[in-house]
């Protein structure tokens, strides 16, 4: 059967997450990753990579974004976790997001998700003399631009292609893919004709300061100190339909000055650079599947855009569920159905590699079964955890099948 051949504009953080997840879970296409910019030169590097949410998103339920987020933190927790962490630029982080006012949800819809999440005691809030409540917790910063590359090296391991190369209109990928996948962020508005699609200008610092271990964040999302693998990001600001890209220094005159009231040890750090991105803002996510028609020729895109400035903490979990639509897209298509083959190993002989690979897998497989219209059957699943040194694969025998087949 020839393979399905999946085409992702975009490779930023939702672009490359998705495209990672469609090539390991779906060996039988041929992924491409195409886009304009890549790693260190596109949003996502600039972004100050924490991993939080704000107030809940509009119009979207909310344990749909609670899953987006925990899916995205667990797999980050993973890396953080792991030998790859500092390659990764994933790591663990402690530290507080300090409140002007009592807001009205004192335990935000992620508190669960993260680690450790408390209020902070009086004692905490002393240091901050302008702030009236606040929150304690660990969780994880994830630096693009050693995450994307860490990404890219991933995707083609799992066989998949990056090239470079600009889309004017996304008819023009009909002819030579079978699915589209469209995570061009910011640039949607255009490839994707939605004017709900707009700038929100984020300017941020780096600078050396190694003394500092705990992050701290003003609730208004304006001000931020957050420590990382080689320097601490501050910001920032966020200033909706504002397209400039260049560094304004009077933005760096009051990123300074917010930074240092909330940080005075900040007065001796050295400055190491200023940069500017443009997050693509939008009410709430894109993520839905549509069809292209040209020509004759149908082929269905699923979107998956408009992170806004949280684009970090929803990129594995968006990337999974674009991937349960791709799937979906692809059925229509080819009338296939999965079959998954539980394997007996021996434990001590696979790499953590592959037991980390498998672990996703089933854990992809799990969602699968949740979904209604999945057709998704299981063969030799487990009965009980083993006792020795065997244990069981997941999916290593993944064959898909067309549905007029009989199934045994
Ligand atoms: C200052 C700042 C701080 C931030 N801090 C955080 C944070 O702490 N936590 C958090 O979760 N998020 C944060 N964000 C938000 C986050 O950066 C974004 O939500 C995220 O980067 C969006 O990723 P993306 O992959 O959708 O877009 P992008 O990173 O912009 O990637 C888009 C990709 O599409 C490609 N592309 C676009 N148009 C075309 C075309 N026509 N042809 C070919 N390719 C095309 C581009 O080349 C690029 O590869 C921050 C953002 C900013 C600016």
């Amino acid at each position: 059967m020839p393979r399905v051949r999946v085409v992702v504009v975009g490779a930023g953080v939702v672009g490359l997450s998705t495209a990672v997840c469609i090539a390991e879970a779906l060996p039988q296409c041929s992924v491409t990753v195409l886009a304009d910019r890549f790693s260190p030169y596109t949003t996502s590097d600039i972004a100050a990579g924490i991993i939080m949410g704000g107030a809940p998103l509009p119009d979207i339920a909310v344990e749909r974004q609670r899953r987006w987020f925990k899916d995205t933190f667990d797999h980050l927790l993973a890396i953080a976790q792991s030998k790859e962490a500092s390659e990764a630029g994933v790591l663990l982080t402690s530290g507080w997001q300090v409140f002007r006012e009592v807001p009205s949800e004192r335990k935000p819809f992620w508190a669960d998700d993260v680690l450790g999440f408390r209020l902070m005691t009086e004692a905490e809030l002393r240091r901050f003399p302008q702030h009236k409540f606040g929150q304690a917790l660990t969780t994880v910063k994830c630096e693009c631009p050693f995450y994307l590359p860490w990404l890219e090296k991933r995707f083609k391991r799992a066989g998949g292609v990056l090239k470079h190369g600009h889309v004017a209109d996304l008819l023009e990928l009909c002819h030579g893919y079978d699915v589209v996948v469209n995570c061009s962020g910011l640039a949607a508005r255009a490839l994707a004709g939605d004017s709900e699609v707009q700038a929100v200008r984020g300017q941020i610092l780096r600078v050396h300061a190694p003394w500092l271990k705990h992050f701290i964040r003003d609730s208004d999302g304006h001000t931020y100190i957050y420590p990382g693998r080689d320097s601490v990001t501050i910001g920032g600001t966020r200033q909706e339909g504002d397209w400039r890209l260049a560094v304004d220094p009077r933005d760096t005159e009051g990123i300074l000055e917010r930074c240092h009231q909330l940080e005075p040890s900040l007065h001796g750090s050295v400055h190491l650079g200023e940069l500017v991105g443009l997050r693509p803002g939008r009410a709430c996510p894109r993520l839905e599947r549509a069809l292209l028609e040209t020509q004759g020729r149908r082929v269905p895109v699923v979107h998956n855009y408009g992170h806004g400035g949280w684009g970090v903490s929803f990129s594995w979990g968006t990337a999974l569920e674009a991937l349960q639509l791709k799937e979906r897209g692809m059925k229509g298509q080819s009338g296939e159905r999965m079959r998954v083959t539980w394997t007996l190993v021996d434990a001590e002989h696979i790499g953590e590699e592959v037991r980390q690979q498998s672990l996703q897998q089933e854990k992809h497989i799990l969602q699968l079964l949740q979904h209604p219209h999945q057709q998704v059957v299981l063969q030799n699943v487990p009965l009980g955890p083993l006792q020795g040194p065997f244990t069981w694969l997941p999916v290593r025998h993944t064959q898909h099948k067309r549905v007029t087949d009989k199934v045994t």
